[in-house]
């Protein structure tokens, strides 16, 4: 039968069970739609590595012997819509069958189903064959249990997919060695090069200029340098581990103003769209280690792999045993607006102008950058959880739904309640002051709760304790914050403080 296949922008997976063979009655449909660039506001380097990335798919399935058809975003015959493109094309040039990868995203998954439900010929959809999990398994793997632990779940799939382990056991008789990695970078010596892949994109910029398409951020459009293929996402992945792993886990929470990607892989947006499977990267990362033993600790390695199996896999599942109320959750009732200066790093605050700086510049911040800067401010400010997630949605290159807002929402915000989290992740200065150098240039004083030139995130941090007090005092691992408040002589005047800061958010 005549068959019309999806790929979707992020299911650029070569290795799918799909490509095994070729078969002429076999058509694979790509789309640049506007429906896509215009569900959020993206970073502009956001379009361009995706468009960049399926262009490249499409050539090497060509190449590869099947058959492709691929709708460019200023194509006339482009209607920009998946289910008008569909229901044309099945018409147009007589389909018998229609055939997609399961999306891994909420509003996607919905209009499938709503187009297959219309369609006049049959449909099937099928896996991606891209994660560790089908999507329902972390639902069923916690059924009856009131908390997902993320620990609990890892340790299922080092087991399950034999990871680090010695038999029964993980390797160096330990599951996890985070309370190694957390140092600061003191020596910029240290600091390695990142392997980049610099294009000259600029005809596809003058396309989605002219089409019109909102963007945010910046680019360079003589060398934009994401890895927008499966080769170039190896040699990104071979570049980790022989030049970054050996430090991964030492300076995973490293803040500094020396360099955006530090020891970090870079390899989110390569995973994300399926040009790599997580599998294969933990497989080579561990091989890697397994030859070089004696340079790179186990520590290094256990930190990225569980950031692979463990939170990436993790927060996939929470994604789907949680949607669609998930996307609606707003524990604290947080209602602020975002101030301005998210969206150009205009603050006097370096921590938050240096992170929001570089993630308009490079669509990239790493981990830490995320939690404890721009979400720890969010936070303590009380920011409408709706807002938050605009921002992150659009403005990383890696930004996917299952995995932003699950960060967001949850990890960071806390707005879930704590299904993803224990507690929320908030701190003061002191935090960002000890993890690096960002405080030695600001404007603020770290060391300063109340006055002129304290640092915002001092007072923020015990207004938002104080005013949320119902919520969290019964909670065991917060408790002690409380006491400690009560303690304080100055609390009132840190409490003033702070409403004098959130009175001139704009002005921070
Ligand atoms: P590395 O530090 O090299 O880590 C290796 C890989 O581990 C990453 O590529 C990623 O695939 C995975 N990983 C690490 N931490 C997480 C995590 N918490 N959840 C899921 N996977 C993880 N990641 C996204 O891929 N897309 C997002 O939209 C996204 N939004 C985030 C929003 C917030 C508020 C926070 C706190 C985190 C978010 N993350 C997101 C997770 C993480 O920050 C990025 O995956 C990471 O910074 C990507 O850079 P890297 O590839 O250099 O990562
Ligand atoms: Fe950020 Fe405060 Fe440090 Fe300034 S002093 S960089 S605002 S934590």
């Amino acid at each position: 039968p005549k068959t019309l296949r999806l790929i979707l922008g992020d299911q650029l997976n070569s290795k799918h069970s799909w490509f095994d063979e070729s078969n002429l009655d076999v058509t694979y449909l790509l789309l640049e739609m506007r429906q896509e660039t215009e569900y959020v506001a993206h970073h502009i380097q956001k379009v361009i590595g995706f468009f960049l990335a399926m262009r490249n798919f499409a050539s090497q399935l060509e190449s590869d012997g099947h058959q492709v058809c691929y709708f460019s975003l200023d194509d006339p015959e482009n209607e920009q819509d998946l289910e008008k493109m569909i229901v044309k094309l099945v018409s147009e040039r007589g389909y018998d069958q229609f055939e997609y990868q399961l999306p891994d995203e909420y509003r996607l998954d919905q209009q499938l189903k709503d187009i297959c439900a219309k369609l006049s010929v049959p449909s099937r959809s099928v896996d991606t064959e891209h994660f560790l999990t089908e999507r329902g398994f972390l639902k069923d793997f916690f059924s009856g249990k009131k908390t997902y632990l993320m620990e609990t779940f890892y340790r299922q799939m080092r087991k399950d997919f034999d990871i680090l382990m010695e038999g029964s056991e993980p390797v160096e008789g330990k599951w996890n060695f985070d309370a190694e990695n957390r140092s600061a970078l003191k020596d910029k010596r240290l600091l390695r090069k990142p392997k980049l892949h610099p294009k000259s994109v600029k005809e596809l910029l003058e396309m989605i200029e002219k089409a019109g398409v909102k963007t945010i951020g910046t680019i360079d459009s003589e060398s934009f340098h994401w890895p927008t293929s499966r080769a170039e996402s190896l040699e990104v992945l071979d570049h980790f581990c022989e030049n970054l792993l050996v430090h991964f886990g030492d300076y995973q929470d490293a803040l500094t103003t020396w360099d955006p990607f530090l020891f970090h892989s870079r390899l989110s947006f390569a995973m994300n769209s399926k040009m790599l499977s997580p599998l294969e990267v933990v497989k080579k990362v561990e091989a890697y280690w397994k030859e070089n033993q004696s340079e790179i600790s186990i520590s290094q390695v256990e930190g990225f792999i569980r950031q692979i199996i463990g939170w990436r896999e993790y927060m996939r599942g929470i994604y789907w045993a949680k949607m669609p109320d998930f996307a609606e959750m707003n524990f604290f009732g947080h209602d602020r607006k975002l101030p301005e200066w998210f969206w150009t790093g205009k603050t006097k605050m370096k921590c938050l102008s240096h992170s929001i700086t570089q993630s308009l510049e490079q669509a990239y911040a790493h981990h830490i950058q995320r939690l404890m800067v721009t979400g720890n401010f969010m936070l303590l400010a009380g920011i409408d959880p709706d807002e938050i997630d605009q921002w992150y949605l659009g403005i990383y290159i890696d930004a996917i739904e299952w995995v932003e807002i699950t960060n967001t929402r949850g990890m960071s915000q806390f707005a879930d309640g704590g299904i993803v989290g224990t507690k929320p992740y908030v701190s003061s200065a002191n935090y960002i002051k000890k993890q690096g150098n960002y405080c030695s240039h600001c404007a603020y004083d770290p060391g300063k709760k109340t006055g002129e030139g304290a640092c915002p995130f001092n007072s923020l941090y015990w207004h938002f304790y104080d005013r949320n007090r119902d919520k969290l005092e019964k909670n065991p691992r917060i408790g002690m914050a409380y006491r400690t408040l009560d303690k304080m002589k100055s609390k009132e005047e840190i409490l003033e403080q702070a409403e004098k800061y959130l009175k001139e958010i704009e002005k921070l």
